[in-house]
């Protein structure tokens, strides 16, 4: 369910080349601070709707940040 959310507030997948999504399909803006590739810690990577809630990662926490600072 986090994992969804973070789409409604703008995440995409971060394993999104992976998975095979194309760079265009949502946009793609890389956030400063966060990895190139996949953070296999984030809440955000897709295909991992089985896994229980182990907490936001360190870049999750950085991307939202960025996007909504507090
Ligand atoms: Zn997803």
């Amino acid at each position: 369910m986090t994992h969804e959310l973070g789409h409604t507030i703008g995440f995409r997948h971060t394993n999104w080349d992976d998975l095979g999504e194309p760079e265009t399909l949502f946009g793609l803006f890389h956030i400063e601070g966060t990895p190139e590739g996949n953070d296999p810690h984030s809440i955000m990577n897709g295909g991992n709707a089985t896994s229980g809630f182990s907490g936001l990662s360190y870049y999750d926490k950085v991307a939202l940040r960025a996007l909504y600072p507090w």
